[in-house]
């Protein structure tokens, strides 16, 4: 009964207002596997990393109790590389570089010890890969979820939306959402998604929260409002490791539950943001956690007498 994770594993530069971090450790998968390893059972991941990929990082997987016996190192190769550039309002930011390296040509191998995969995560990644990654699993997972990004819209569209009919639940940004659906409306953006084939979506809008739709209702959490905020990057793959982690550690995939899972995505993606690169996702408390999504229900919860 794992969470299965499938991804980037990468080097990342990072410029944001409030400094630089150059080739630090990165990349949709590692997120994704630190956030959910604080809920799910058993976490493992499938990605593809050079020789270049420190020994130490696989170790802090395995720390954080993930499978790693799905993680490639290809010899004499370079790891996925991606550069991004913040501006004042870090909801939006500019790639300067992606290098796909050895993602160019990623088999995603599942060893048979990930078969009893229940919850499926497709991290940000070539979308004929994730497709391919749903038809390796001898079963249906109970829950794919699916992360995307404008990249894949612009170089691989027919096959981003042959791999949406598959998935349960799509995580995508707002700006994102628009350029799929071409509505600006996100509320108009969501039904015309839906129709492609993800039961659920799930909209980000960086600090100011997520929504998460299905055809007929909808919910909102806020982000926490705070006080320092030094890198984005991840942030939106920590939330959906938080989400499916706590939905696989909960086993339930009602919307009612799904509510509660975007708000401990949301705690988690609140430490990510905190220190460059996904230190701030290492050795977090349970205490620290619980406080976290308290702090959630403070800032949201009133009284009000309507008269
Ligand atoms: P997020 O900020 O949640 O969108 O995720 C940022 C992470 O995604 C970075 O650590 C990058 O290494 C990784 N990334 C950036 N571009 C891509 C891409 N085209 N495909 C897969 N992963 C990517």
């Amino acid at each position: 009964m794992s969470l299965l994770s499938v991804g980037t594993v990468a080097f990342d530069s990072i410029e944001t207002p409030f400094g630089n971090a150059e080739k630090i450790i990165g990349g949709s998968c590692t997120y994704i596997a630190l956030a959910a390893s604080y809920f799910a059972p058993k976490v493992n991941i499938v990605a593809v990393v050079g020789d270049d990929f420190p020994q130490s990082e696989i170790d802090n997987f395995k720390e954080h109790g993930v499978g790693t016996d799905g993680l490639q190192v290809k010899k004499d190769q370079k790891s996925f590389f991606w550069k991004g550039k913040y501006h004042m309002d870090m909801n939006s930011r500019d790639t300067l570089a992606t290098e796909l390296n050895v993602l160019a040509d990623f088999d995603p191998i599942i060893p048979d010890s990930y078969q009893d995969c229940k919850y499926l995560l497709l991290g940000n990644l070539t979308p004929a890969i994730q497709k391919t990654v749903i038809q390796r699993l001898k079963q249906r997972p109970k829950l794919i979820v699916m992360d995307t990004m404008n990249f894949w819209m612009e170089t691989a569209l027919p096959e981003l939306k042959e791999t949406l009919k598959l998935v349960d639940v799509l995580s995508i940004n707002d700006e994102e959402a628009r350029q799929l659906s071409g509505e600006y409306s996100i509320v108009k953006a969501a039904a015309k998604i839906i129709q492609m084939g993800p039961k659920f979506l799930i909209i980000k809008k960086g600090e100011h929260g997520a929504l998460l739709f299905d055809s007929k209702q909808v919910f909102f959490a806020p982000a926490l409002p705070l006080e320092e905020v030094f890198d984005p990057t991840g942030a939106g793959d920590t939330f959906a490791g938080g989400f499916l982690g706590y939905l696989a550690q909960t086993d339930d995939i009602s919307f009612d539950n799904m509510k509660r899972a975007v708000i401990y995505g949301s705690a988690m993606a609140s430490f990510c943001v905190a220190k460059f690169g996904p230190e701030g996702l290492k050795g977090i408390s349970a205490d620290r956690i619980s406080q976290r999504v308290r702090d959630f229900i403070d800032l949201v919860q009133f009284e009000i007498s309507l008269v």
